[in-house]
């Protein structure tokens, strides 16, 4: 049976709403009745929300720094053409 390698590619497809409903159904089917993969769909799922959430919490730093610059240089500017 090659039905849990089919499963186990099909996972990151599966959380990124790019599979057809038939593969969908196919893969959900194999995981009601396989422990392996539905442990494996599992843990990249919630790795998949940890990151997400991760992503809206946190604020990038580096962001905040890129506009700090750009706001001195452009007042820089401003000075040096009045
Ligand atoms: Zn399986």
């Amino acid at each position: 049976m090659s039905g849990c390698d089919n499963a186990v590619e099909y996972v990151y497809q599966y959380l990124d709403d790019e599979l057809t409903v038939t593969r969908r159904t196919r893969i959900s089917w194999h995981l009601k009745r396989c422990g392996n993969c539905l442990n494996a769909f599992q843990f990249e799922t919630s790795l998949k929300k940890k990151i997400s959430d991760g992503g809206k919490t946190e604020p990038p730093e580096e962001l905040f720094d890129t506009l700090r610059a750009l706001i001195e240089q452009e007042r820089n500017t401003g000075d040096s053409d009045c």
